[in-house]
């Protein structure tokens, strides 16, 4: 009777350890998941099972593999440890660890160490200390685990009795084993947390630079820009002022060159247009004018102006447009460069045919359409085409000069217009077709 009686007591007492284990663990997990900062996780782990298990002291030391060294992350210590620890001005936080010993040792072993003597862990600890310990703060054994996680040994847990470790009852022993995952995978995360944060921050860092070096570099291309533009006004006028005549009758061999020097001026000053626009756009400088105008109107000016290129390149150019309303809220000056770009570029990847441009309501916008019997665009290539510096393989391959950056410019105007800009083309030799919307001004 009296043996059964003793029976069922040792069960209870079991069965209260081992909900006490759990509720412990569950403790632990909460921790985990709440607490990011590997220190204050360290902290508030050694806390609880100190506390709760009634141990002298647990310490957990991390493990650095590059520098191979073991390094107080937190100590929890009972009052009379640390009592003992003030009277030896001793502080538990500091103290150096004898990482040689630690790293030989005890991190190889998987299992537990638990003939861990108090003289093995610091480095130069004064014997009194580590007598009083014994003595006065009743430390009987020390034990020490690896702390094991998927790459290694992230540490050590090491827990002070005041008892010795074989006089743990078996699932006093299995708990502290199931803790020990708990706490390497716990730190392992905030490790891993604190990993990503300063690489975060230095990726910050170095995007703040980045975006400053984007920033002046913008910046110098819009001011080399502007220094370039007036000595090529100049260069560009007089060629045509000697071209026209203004200087008296001039050799054949003369006005040849003459002309070389007005194209190539031409060329350039639309180049340093297209990266002065750029810059605006990139540093939002690029300022609209909106006023109602006639979108019909407008392209025509722009074919009458282009009218001797297309001619001059063998082409044909046509114009539909149905007569009609088709007034619209924009910049004038703006979208003429925008049409202009879209016809000259057809001009340019036109080798023979004709260039027919556009003009008609659909639902409620205005639609300007421009369609070339030209070089066309391959499938893949149209859904880039927008992109700055974007041009086809082809462009380059039929030496046509550009920047890849036109189009660039066409949609940000467009867009800025709150308006849609799109090309179509069945393919290579098959032409292109690029169209314009933009919403109808309101009566
Ligand atoms: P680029 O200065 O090179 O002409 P754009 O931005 O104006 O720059 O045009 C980008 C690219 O789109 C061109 O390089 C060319 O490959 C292609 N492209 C533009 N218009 C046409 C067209 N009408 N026919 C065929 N390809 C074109």
């Amino acid at each position: 009777m009296l043996c059964h009686r003793l029976r069922v007591y040792k069960q209870n007492i079991e069965i209260s350890s081992k909900n006490k284990t759990l509720s412990l663990l569950s403790r632990l997990y909460e921790i985990s998941v709440l607490t990011l900062n590997s220190v204050e996780l360290a902290k508030r782990i050694s806390q609880i099972i100190q506390s709760e298990l009634n141990f002298e002291f647990v310490g957990i030391l991390s493990f650095d593999s590059n520098a191979n060294k073991i390094e107080p992350l937190a100590f929890s210590v009972s009052e009379r440890v640390r009592d003992t620890a003030s009277k030896n001005n001793f502080n538990f936080d500091s103290h150096p660890i004898h990482s040689d010993l630690f790293v030989k040792k005890f991190l190889s072993n998987r299992e537990i160490v638990n003939e861990l003597q108090l003289s093995d862990i610091w480095d130069e600890v004064s014997e009194k200390f580590i007598s009083d310990l014994v003595i006065e703060a009743h430390i009987k054994s020390c034990i020490a685990l690896p702390l094991r996680v998927e790459k290694g040994t992230a540490g050590v847990l090491i827990v002070g009795l005041n008892r010795h470790y074989s006089d743990l009852i078996g699932h006093e022993k299995e708990s502290i084993g199931s803790f020990i995952n708990v706490i390497a995978v716990a730190l392992d995360k905030a490790w891993l947390y604190e990993k990503l944060r300063v690489t975060n921050e230095q990726l910050e860092v170095s995007n703040d630079r980045l975006t400053e070096l984007d920033r002046q570099k913008t910046e110098f291309v819009s001011f080399a820009s502007h220094q370039l533009r007036s000595p090529l006004t100049s260069i560009k006028g007089y060629a045509s002022l000697i071209l026209e005549g203004d200087y008296g009758e001039i050799t054949d061999d003369l006005k040849k060159a003459a002309q070389i020097i007005f194209d190539s001026s031409k060329t350039l000053a639309t180049v340093v247009d297209d990266y002065l626009n750029v810059s605006r756009i990139e540093l939002g400088q690029m300022k609209y004018e909106f006023a109602q105008i006639d979108l019909k109107a407008l392209v025509q000016t722009v074919i009458d102006e282009q009218k001797p290129n297309v001619e001059k390149a063998g082409l044909k150019l046509n114009f539909n447009a149905e007569s009609g309303s088709y007034a619209v809220n924009a910049d004038k000056e703006k979208l003429k460069q925008v049409i202009s770009n879209i016809i000259d570029n057809s001009v340019k990847y036109t080798p023979m045919g004709e260039i027919t441009v556009g003009v008609k309501n659909v639902k409620n916008n205005v639609q300007v359409s421009v369609t070339d019997t030209g070089i066309g665009i391959p499938k893949d290539v149209i859904p880039k085409l927008f992109a700055k510096f974007s041009r086809a393989k082809d462009a380059n391959k039929t030496n046509i000069r550009g920047t890849g950056l036109g189009l660039f410019i066409a949609k940000e105007i467009v867009t800025a217009h709150e308006g849609k800009i799109w090309v179509e083309s069945d393919g290579e030799g098959k032409g292109s077709q690029f169209y314009i919307e933009i919403a109808q001004a309101k009566e």
